[in-house]
């Protein structure tokens, strides 16, 4: 382990533009203060990679025109953020001529999908890449400025995918081989390594992405693959909360929590940590953060092996919408077994994941991520049963190591959503989380009784308490 290595993680708000990025060089400058050795890895600026999305789209759409505008507005905005975030001249035109040659290719790019008329996953990867690739040159710049020897690398020479684009799997090996040929030699030399993050390459050298919201799963392949001492994942919170803030502002930080639990928190949507953040940092044991860059006195939340021993049965609510609900139903189910194989063949087939299954002696009812290969799948299900489904769903997960040692909490839980309609409802097989599906609609009614009633006398030793914003009148 290179206990005095630490990987920093900037998402897009804490590189929006120039202040954000100077704050952020600020925040590695600290940390190198303290005799540490840090590898940098950014977002895009915030919003950009949805807005490459669309230009990409218009493009795919042959609406050329379209696509340019959204080019050329991103394109005005890193221009201008370079000229206020570098002051040296000389310094700053070469930035800018590098952001200008990458902003020329991204509109030949996209002239040439309009041509076409047809975007390919392999071709949106491409354009979405330029995000990330043009905001760690610039911070790359920030960090220099500040007296911390930036020094760009181009992630996608490091992080090595296979070749399943807009979803691309990392390869570990080949990823550590990489960091230990390109970044350390960088670090031993006292440098400040700087990626983007979420961007990578399959062993062709062809641009990949690692999903959306997958800077933090760099951040945590960097980690691991260098053996860092410590993560940390910057975002624009305090660290993870007892759920959504945006939902109920009076969440609360919690301290500490294990692994498991933030890798369940994610999976089932707490936006916070990319839900394959914890893997590489699990088999490493590499402690992770989650930390506010707009308040980094804050001590954030840690991650660790272990769970906090804590008299509340759980630590976070998080909540996953835009989901489907399939019930399939067939006429005797006992009789042929293999007919759940014959179920799941199709979503493997389609490489739909599921989340929920429920089951009785006739019907199967499975909750899947809207997926635009819906209608296929029913139309194959359809073959072997009567399928109906229904969108606009959520699924509101509890998660907490204690629920085991807490009894009647189902009962505390159906309780506080008395008033709404529960579609099915599962209680993980690890033990460490409740889930339960309802209608989009009532996600936040539901989040928000459940933490009045789960978090009204929190435990001080998880949960900062003293930071609870006093309820008006109270
Ligand atoms: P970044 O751009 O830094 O990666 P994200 O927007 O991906 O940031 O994630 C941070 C956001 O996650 C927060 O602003 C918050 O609204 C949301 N979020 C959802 N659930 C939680 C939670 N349990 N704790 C903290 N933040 C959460
Ligand atoms: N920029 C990418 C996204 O918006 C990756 C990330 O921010 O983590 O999804
Ligand atoms: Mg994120």
């Amino acid at each position: 382990m290179r206990e005095s290595l630490v990987v920093m993680k900037f998402g897009g708000t804490s590189v929006e533009d120039a202040k954000a990025m100077q704050r952020t060089a600020g925040i590695v400058a600290g940390r190198r203060e303290r005799g540490l050795s840090a590898v940098v890895v950014v977002s895009a600026m915030a919003k950009v990679t949805d807005q490459l999305l669309a230009a990409a789209d218009a493009a795919g759409r042959g609406d050329k025109a379209g696509a340019l505008a959204l080019a050329s507005r991103l394109r005005t905005r890193h221009i201008d953020t370079a000229a206020v975030l570098v002051t040296d001249e000389g310094v700053r035109a070469a930035l800018q001529t590098v952001l200008h040659s990458e902003f020329d290719a991204l509109d030949d790019l996209l002239r040439g999908i309009a041509a076409v008329g047809e975007l390919t996953p392999r071709t949106n990867d491409l354009v979405v890449s330029f995000g990330e690739r043009m905001s760690s040159r610039m911070m790359a710049e920030a960090l220099t400025q500040r007296g911390l020897n930036g020094t760009h690398v181009d992630a996608r020479t490091c992080i090595i995918t296979d070749s399943h684009y807009g979803k691309a799997a990392p390869l570990e090996n080949a990823i550590e081989a990489k960091l230990t040929e390109l970044v350390l030699p960088l670090i031993e030399a006292g440098k400040t390594p700087i990626m983007g993050g979420f961007i990578g390459s399959n062993a062709d050298g062809i641009t990949t992405t690692l999903g959306r919201g997958g800077s933090d799963y760099t951040a945590a392949l960097v980690g691991g693959g260098l053996y860092a001492g410590a993560i940390e994942i910057w975002t624009d919170v305090n660290g993870i909360m007892t759920t959504d803030p945006r939902i109920c502002p009076d969440a609360l930080r919690v301290k500490t929590i294990s692994f498991e639990e933030a890798a369940e928190l994610a999976y089932f949507g707490a936006k916070v940590l990319h839900p394959a953040t914890i893997l590489p940092a699990v088999q490493k044991s590499i402690p992770v953060w989650v930390l506010n860059s707009r308040n980094a006195e804050n001590e954030g939340t840690k991650i660790t092996a272990m769970a906090a021993k804590c008299s509340s049965p759980f630590k976070s609510i998080a909540a996953k919408k835009k989901l489907t609900i399939i019930d399939v139903v067939a006429s005797r189910m006992l009789m042929s077994h293999g007919y759940l194989k014959a179920v799941f063949d199709v979503f493997d087939k389609y490489e739909c994941a599921i989340d929920m299954v429920s089951t009785s002696e006739v019907s199967i009812s499975l909750t899947v991520d809207s997926n635009q290969r819906l209608p296929e799948i029913c139309a194959e299900l359809g073959k072997i049963a009567d399928v109906k489904y229904e969108g606009r769903k959520a699924l509101v997960c509890l998660v907490g190591e204690d629920i085991r040692g807490h009894n009647g909490i189902a009962g505390q839980v159906f309780t506080a959503v008395s008033h709404v309609n529960v579609r099915m409802i599962s209680q993980g097989a690890s033990e460490i989380n409740m889930s339960f599906m309802i209608d989009e609609d009532d996600v936040e009614e539901a989040v928000r009784s459940l933490h009045a009633v789960f978090f009204a006398n929190p435990d001080a030793t998880v949960f900062d308490v003293a930071a609870r914003v006093p309820v008006a009148g109270a």
